[in-house]
């Protein structure tokens, strides 16, 4: 009988061959160290801001700002799009910004890239209605284009008041724009990926965007990584999941 570890393996494994197929390359990955960075207090301070009222939850404070105008994304939206999930999520995932699908459907991440995000989820040893995700903006810039600053910044407020409300412990950042704007940083992907950070509560994580991992498979592995370094931290802190698995090198023709 195959141990809990083992299961996520080859649970893995049989997701890696359903989305890439199964020319896949097996490739083992090493161990990298994470270092741990001061509370980027500046970067919070800069998201409150006078338009967030106050809510005693998220379907109130979802109520209240779902009409938002307050940048030109608000008149071509067809959905805002709040954010889902556990309201009182230990983890919660953030991407970039709602793609046509997400539009359509007043949701977050629920199209080809949202698929792949369910399955990195399960990877990691949760269900997708046990986390909360939600988005660096509530609503699709025409095109799916990368977000602008003042879009960014004029709804930061939104999700930072969305964050409060949760308070997880652990966030996991997807992809560069949403690690960016909520650290404050410049840095390449790569770069913001080898640490963690301390957010308001949480402790951050940052991974490749689902969409990136769909347009370049070969960095799954990166991902899987730094599941395990967020595994390696859940498990000392709070525990209580079936345990991610090392890959064996593998090589298919
Ligand atoms: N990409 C994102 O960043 N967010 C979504 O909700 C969907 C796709």
């Amino acid at each position: 009988m195959l141990s809990g570890g083992a299961k996520l393996s080859a649970a893995f494994l049989a997701q890696e061959i359903d989305i890439y197929g199964r020319e896949v390359i097996l490739e083992l990955r090493e161990n990298k160290t994470i270092k741990e960075e001061k509370p980027l207090a500046g970067s919070v301070e800069k998201m409150q801001d006078a338009t967030v009222r106050e809510a005693a939850d998220l379907s109130e404070f979802n109520e209240k700002i779902k009409d938002c105008l307050k940048c030109a994304l608000g008149h071509t939206r067809k959905k805002f799009v709040f954010g889902n999930g556990n309201p009182n999520a230990t983890l919660m995932f953030i991407g970039e910004a709602p793609g046509q699908d997400e539009d359509e459907q007043g949701l977050p991440f629920v199209g080809a890239a949202g698929q792949l995000l369910t399955k990195i989820i399960s990877i990691a040893g949760f269900a997708r209605d046990e986390v909360y995700i939600a988005n660096i903006l509530k609503c699709r810039p025409p095109g799916n284009r990368v977000p602008l600053p003042e879009e960014i910044e004029s709804c930061m407020p939104y999700l930072s008041q969305q964050i409060e409300l949760i308070n997880p412990r652990y966030i996991f950042c997807l992809g560069r724009t949403a690690a960016q704007s909520l650290l404050g940083l410049n840095d390449s992907l790569g770069n913001l990926r080898k640490k963690t950070y301390q957010f308001l509560q949480a402790q951050m994580f940052v991974t490749y965007h689902p969409a990136a991992l769909l347009r370049n498979p070969q960095w799954r592995w990166d991902c899987y990584d730094d599941l395990r370094k967020f595994r390696a931290v859940f498990d000392a802190e709070v525990g209580g999941k079936p345990p991610m698995q090392e890959l064996e090198a593998k090589k298919r023709a």
